[in-house]
């Protein structure tokens, strides 16, 4: 059997792939270094900018092959792949590509197109038969029609559902004036505390707004909130008016 000497450490090995890689270009048909030296010089070429560059190129060509798309697709459907999906998906590296994600143009779409699909299925009719009527979406309506109103008169309107959910809460699902629980009167309204009417009005933001039943919210109207309260409510003037102004102090910034 002849011998060959690697040409990098000085080695001799029986001149077989076993020892020297194959390479077509040289004369015997084996690469002049041995296994060991052809190995170390892959890996530090892997490490450097073209190496890496060559190793992207060539996985892009695999994913574009017809055989990389059948696996990747197989992959995509593999329980294995979900469950690595799932916790990906609870990092912090995770969240953020899909918070990134969701406010491009093609997460939005997606998300758009997604939503279209779900209301036009059986479950998402459902959903929908089932949402009308809520007094959740009693409370959309009531926030979409105030911040309508405010937009309107070029006020800022950036308050949410959540935010008059809060609101609620706070106030004991009472009317913030009168205190008539929102079981008696079917619907707590959205007060501007102060007026939209008033130059000095912040808008439907926090800060602004407070639940108040259809009694107490027409009948205050575009008048001043405590004007309003002390002729309406004489002996308790003081306190309501406190009360409701610690939490819109408390709720926004607006004060
Ligand atoms: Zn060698
Ligand atoms: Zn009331």
């Amino acid at each position: 059997m002849n011998e060959k000497q690697c040409t990098k450490c000085g080695e001799t090995y029986l001149a077989e792939v076993k020892f020297f890689p194959q390479d077509k270009r040289g004369r015997s048909g084996l690469s002049s270094r041995c296994r060991v030296c052809h190995r170390a010089q892959m890996l530090e070429y892997g490490q450097t900018e073209g190496g890496k560059a060559s190793r992207r190129a060539r996985d892009q060509r695999y994913k574009q092959s017809e055989k990389g798309k059948a696996k990747q697709q197989e992959w995509e459907k593999s329980e294995k792949s979900k469950a690595t999906r799932f916790k990906y998906n609870q990092t912090e590296k995770g969240q953020l590509r899909r918070r990134k994600y969701d406010q491009s143009e093609g997460g939005k779409a997606s998300q758009k197109a997604k939503n279209r699909r779900y209301k036009q299925s059986e479950k998402g009719k459902v959903a929908i038969r089932k949402h009308k009527g809520s007094e959740r979406s009693k409370m959309l309506n009531v926030v979409r029609m105030q911040k309508r109103r405010a937009r309107k008169m070029n006020l800022a309107n950036d308050y949410t559902t959540e935010d008059f959910l809060r609101g609620i809460k706070h106030f004991g699902e009472c009317c913030a004036y009168c205190s008539v629980h929102i079981s008696e009167c079917k619907k707590l309204h959205m007060d501007h505390y102060i007026p939209l009417n008033d130059p000095s009005c912040p808008g439907t933001v926090c800060g602004n707004i407070v639940p108040a039943c259809q009694s107490c919210n027409s009948s205050k109207g575009d008048r001043d909130a405590v004007d309003w309260v002390q002729g309406k409510f004489p002996e308790r003037a003081n306190a309501i008016s406190e009360k409701i102004e610690v939490f819109l102090m408390a709720d926004g910034a607006a004060f």
